[in-house]
């Protein structure tokens, strides 16, 4: 417990406001004190983190809830076109939130002057590190569906007539790859299995998506939160709030998107939306915990939360460019519409986009 807490309480919260709210890259060189602004005031500052904890928590149920409440809209069915936008749209959230927020963070942690040149300042270890966790998520990804596969062929059918049907879908597959993975460099189509399968293996693939990108977001937004709760500064803290909520809302808008496509039971639905909720309220509430034993930046806490950012930086680019891109545009429902690609490249573009923007302050 001891440990966690120093680690936590250590972590460099004034780097990350200060490089946000600075634009001298030079005048970061001293921040590794205290933060000897004028705007410290610790007693007027509370009420504000209280008003952030309430209304970052509304907003971010707003923003994961809006994709799900449309669901009852019949526009938004799975086999329609909108629902495929939103999706896309959802996607590009996702991945700037690993290329403009997460990725550059670990950069600014782990590039920090508060470490020692040797090795830090050294060897590119964010790049390293999120390249590293990419591969770790592909691996994860292509054994998992592989066990999954394999379990579920040979646990419907029995032994014998499972080598027969394999056989004969060995066969079927020599005759129809080259049409059925057309233009397919990912292999996640299952097209030539039996059609329930199919969809069944899909549908396990979109909960561990959903389930993953909750986890590869959180550190992000706990870090943010953190950051909120842990300064005094009454000049900064109004319009970090602000721009908190609308980060919240839109990478909630993000996940829920992720979240509707794997068509959770309503329980499992709430429970998701509550756990990315409370990520950041919890971090602000985290932070003002700290903020009384905080003394100043410690190279062991830039190191971890630069390192744990890098390899969610990873995790996200992947799994937002794969997993969620990648497999419905080059799926059989976009493949068979240009029209309909253009749109989804267009809601792509705008959550991105959106998300890039937030960049600005959080
Ligand atoms: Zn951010």
């Amino acid at each position: 417990m001891a440990t966690t807490t120093s680690l936590l309480k250590s972590i460099c919260i004034f780097f990350i406001l200060f490089s946000i709210f600075t634009n001298q890259a030079d005048s970061q060189s001293d921040e590794c004190g205290a933060d000897k602004s004028s705007c410290n005031d610790k007693a007027a500052a509370l009420p504000l983190k209280i008003i952030a904890i309430a209304s970052i928590l509304v907003t971010s149920m707003i923003g994961v809830c809006a994709p799900l409440v449309t669901r009852s809209i019949p526009a938004l069915h799975p086999d329609r076109n909108l629902f495929v936008i939103v999706k896309a749209f959802a996607a590009g959230i996702i991945l700037a939130t690993g290329f403009m927020h997460v990725l550059p963070d670990s950069f600014d942690m782990l590039s920090s002057s508060c470490l020692k040149d040797n090795p830090w300042h050294k060897f590119p270890f964010t790049g390293f590190v999120a390249m590293l966790s990419a591969i770790a998520t592909l691996m994860v990804d292509s054994m998992a569906t592989s066990i999954y596969s394999r379990k579920c062929n040979s646990g419907v059918i029995n032994p014998e007539a499972a080598d027969q049907e394999r056989n004969q879908q060995a066969a079927e597959r020599d005759q129809e790859r080259p049409v059925a993975s057309f233009g397919h460099v990912h292999g996640h189509t299952h097209s030539l299995e039996p059609k329930v399968a199919t969809e069944v293996s899909q549908l396990l693939r979109y909960r561990v998506i959903a389930m993953v990108l909750e986890l590869g977001i959180i550190v992000h937004s706990v870090v943010i939160g953190l950051s909120v709760g842990a300064t005094n500064n009454t000049c900064t803290i109004k319009g970090l709030v602000a721009a908190l909520c609308f980060h919240q809302m839109f990478e909630g808008m993000g996940l829920g998107g992720c979240i509707l496509q794997a068509e959770y039971k309503l329980v499992k639905r709430l429970i998701m939306v509550f756990f990315f909720s409370v990520t950041t309220p919890f971090g602000i509430a985290l932070g003002i915990a700290l903020s009384k034993t905080y003394k100043e930046n410690s190279p062991s806490s830039l190191i971890t939360v630069g390192l744990l950012n890098a390899s969610s930086a990873g995790l996200l680019i992947y799994m937002a460019l794969v997993d969620l891109l990648s497999a419905d545009f080059m799926g059989p429902k976009l493949q068979g519409s240009i029209k309909l690609q253009i749109k989804s490249y267009a809601a792509v573009l705008l959550g991105a986009g959106g998300m890039s923007l937030m960049a600005k302050w959080a």
